[in-house]
């Protein structure tokens, strides 16, 4: 069985403490009700730091990391002490590390807005057609990477939720990685996965996305009765 490198001391740390301030920053904006939501970063190429499974993540510590191979394979990533249990949904991280090497971290969050819009969206969906939501004319969408000009039109994926994580995967092996160029995924009455070359680029873009899908919630009041 092969294992995930043990890292260096101050590699960790540095990613131990940016993920941290990741999750107090989510935790300030309302993203990361309860134990919601998980945070993981790249350390070198085959390793990353995430989450593991039940802290807040508006107050993680050092021991709410684990530290895991792109393989899957879980490890403490100074010593041998037996590592935390990983997150149910470590599976959609990897998935993200494994299908793009620029993917340097990725941010999961429970954002209000990333919420309900899509739910709405799915429940407005017809049969068979894949689901997203159009974002397009905004000057926010400039924060999205690789974007200069609000005449850019965004069409992020929603997919169906799903507490069966590999019929998630291959929901979102077919309707997000299948698609270059998009910058995030939504999950039904769930949340939002995005991811950027370091934890500062997914910040900002599940912060800017977050923003959008606020903006499209003012514009288009639900339907009397919607659901
Ligand atoms: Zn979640």
């Amino acid at each position: 069985m092969s294992h995930p490198p043990i890292v260096a001391a101050d590699e960790w740390a540095t990613a131990v403490a940016e993920l941290v301030a990741a999750g107090r920053r989510s935790d300030a904006r309302g993203w990361v009700a309860a134990t919601s939501g998980n945070f993981s970063r790249r350390i070198g190429r085959d390793a990353l730091a995430i989450t593991r499974s039940g802290p807040h993540k508006g107050a993680l510590v050092a021991e709410d990391f684990l530290l895991l191979g792109l393989d899957g394979e879980v490890r403490h990533p100074l010593h041998d002490r037996v590592p935390p249990r990983p997150s149910a949904e470590t599976l959609l991280h990897l998935q993200l590390y494994r299908a793009w090497e620029h993917v340097g971290a990725v941010i999961h969050v429970h954002s209000p807005g990333a919420t309900v819009l899509s739910r709405r969206c799915m429940s407005a969906a017809r049969g068979g057609q894949p689901v997203t939501v159009r974002l397009a004319g905004y000057e926010m969408l400039k924060a999205l990477a690789g974007v200069n000009t609000h005449e850019h039109e965004e069409h992020v994926p929603v997919v169906a939720n799903s507490q069966d994580m590999q019929a998630l995967a291959a929901q979102v092996e077919r309707e997000v990685i299948a698609r270059p160029g998009v910058h995030a995924y939504l999950i039904a009455g769930h949340g939002i996965y995005t991811w950027g070359r370091d934890v500062e680029e997914a910040m900002r873009q599940v912060e800017a996305l977050e923003f959008l899908f606020e903006c499209e919630l003012r514009a288009t009041p639900a339907m009397e009765g919607a659901r």
